[in-house]
């Protein structure tokens, strides 16, 4: 018994500190926001002990994302994004996010050898707005003219001097590819400025998640694009993001599905994807390359995810679900 006597101890130390570790973890209130914001719903949830320094987190990251959000959407006059398409081949001066913005993607559309293109816009305008207003396709005419202002060489980055301009007057840009991941990573920089430790950023299915969860990895469910009802897989996500790219959320369907991401070479909506999801550390490079991949198709998009050792899963437009080394499980479609 007296031998025992300090193991005892020992177990009903360790016993405790487990226990203690537990009730802890269990514990952890979550606070919660959904604001609209970037054309959609953004939604923060922080588990923090101190609720009002949860919410003076909450608070810092909104304002982030609405900063960006003023810089970079197409839609406000005030933004940089619009000054730029006023400037055209005159230089503008730009904020560091937007050059930071501009210069990511500059790299993505240089590696996917221009599939990733933010001077899209004129061929995304155009197609957007003749199937919209119009109920009908572009002519091969139309396609030509805009894709003649599209080409992101000649989008001229001035990184010395925070500036940019274009090559040739007509040209614009449309951040809609990178700027939610961009401004998710703002967020969650907020929040870890704040002291928060647990929370997950989705800003119209971008997220990223800084920590776990209660000790276990944020459970993200990855829908089936053609049937809301089931999931494809359970993605675990600690200290990642994730982004996906589908032709399921903002389409139409005229003789053919049309959407909004292009494939700047042929000037039509990019055909050879279903959907495509990217895991990476940061969002603005899961955001961009989900889209990058979309455009390249099933065998180049997977080529580009393992050259640089991306987590990706891509399902193809004849339904075949193609998956990185990541995603060894099997997948199996189940019922939400
Ligand atoms: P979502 O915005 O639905 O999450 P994406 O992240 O793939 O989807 O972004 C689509 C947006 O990216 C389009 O609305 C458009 O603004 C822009 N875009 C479309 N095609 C391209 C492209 N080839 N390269 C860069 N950006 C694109
Ligand atoms: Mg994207």
């Amino acid at each position: 018994m007296k031998r025992l006597l300090p193991e005892l101890i020992v177990i009903s130390i360790l016993t405790g500190l487990v226990l203690v570790l537990i009730s802890q973890y269990a514990s952890i209130p979550a606070t919660e926001r959904t604001e609209q914001v970037m054309g959609t719903y953004a939604t923060i949830t922080i588990l923090d002990r101190d609720s009002d320094r949860a919410q003076r987190a909450l608070d810092a990251a909104f304002d982030e994302i609405r900063r960006i959000e003023a810089l970079m959407s197409a839609y406000n006059a005030s933004s940089e994004v619009a000054a730029l398409t006023r400037n055209g081949t005159n230089w503008t001066a730009l904020s560091p996010d937007t050059l930071y913005v501009l210069t990511k993607a500059d790299y993505y559309a240089r590696i996917s050898s221009g599939s990733f293109d933010v001077t899209c816009n004129p061929l995304v305008t155009l197609w957007m707005e003749t199937v919209q207003t119009e109920s009908r396709l572009p002519t091969p005419d139309e396609v030509e003219a805009a894709k003649a202002l599209v080409g992101y060489e000649q989008l001229l980055i001035d990184e010395a001097h925070g500036r940019a301009r274009f090559a040739q007057p007509g040209m614009s840009i449309t951040l809609g590819g990178i700027a939610k991941g961009y401004a998710v990573d703002r967020a969650c920089d907020q929040l870890l400025a704040a002291g928060i430790e647990h929370a997950l950023v989705n800003i119209g299915g971008d997220m990223r998640a800084i920590g776990d969860k209660n000790g276990a990895p944020w459970a993200i469910a990855l829908q089936n694009p053609r049937n809301k009802d089931e999931y494809l897989t359970i993605l675990e996500l600690e200290d990642e993001a994730v982004a996906t790219s589908g032709d399921y959320e903002r389409y139409f369907i005229l003789k053919e599905r049309i959407h909004h991401i292009i494939n700047p070479k042929t000037g039509y909506s990019a055909d050879e994807c279903i959907s495509v999801t990217v895991i990476a550390e940061r969002c603005i490079d899961a955001d961009a390359l989900s889209t990058t991949v979309f455009v390249l198709g099933p065998e180049a998009g997977m080529a580009l995810l393992d050259a640089y050792w991306y987590h990706g899963l891509i399902i193809s437009a004849d339904k075949e679900l193609i998956t990185s080394t990541s995603f060894a499980e099997p997948l199996v479609l189940r019922p939400l």
